[in-house]
């Protein structure tokens, strides 16, 4: 089960929803058993990551599910999904992402520690969480 957080700005009115959570996304399961379903969830460059680790050993297990990130240098908000892959709870492999805008390493954010974060369109810094309008999913 994920969750969408509404962030609302309150200087421009600029809205929009982030997913953090599992949700649809793949719960623990063995690496080979996703490479052989027909259903591709990833981007490709991430598919072949796995196609070379699952070669590599046959013994991963693959995790993987909506995480929101913050870029440290314009603290902008964005939500990804996180890919891990890991064996004896040892993680092997975790995707990484770059900002959009200035290609800044991308930062695991607390969203409930958040209170308040820059907009994206205005780039003030009265982008708010909407607790009346966050709901759960599936
Ligand atoms: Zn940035
Ligand atoms: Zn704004």
């Amino acid at each position: 089960m994920g969750h969408a957080y509404k962030y609302r700005c309150e200087h421009c009115g600029y809205e929009e929803q982030f997913n953090q959570g599992h949700g649809f996304m793949v719960h623990s399961q063995p690496l080979g058993e996703y490479l052989k379903q027909s259903q591709k969830l990833f981007h490709y460059k991430t598919q072949n990551v796995l196609e070379d680790l699952a070669k590599e050993d046959g013994n991963l297990y693959l995790k993987a599910g909506f995480q929101i990130y913050k870029c440290p240098k314009c603290k902008i908000l964005q939500d990804k999904t996180e890919v891990t892959v890991f064996k004896d709870e040892i993680v092997i492999h975790k995707s990484e992402f770059r900002c959009s805008a200035c290609r800044t390493r991308l930062k695991l954010t607390n969203i409930h520690r958040l209170k308040k974060a820059i907009c994206p369109n205005c780039h003030k810094r009265t982008f708010q969480m909407n607790h009346n309008h966050s709901d759960l999913w599936n």
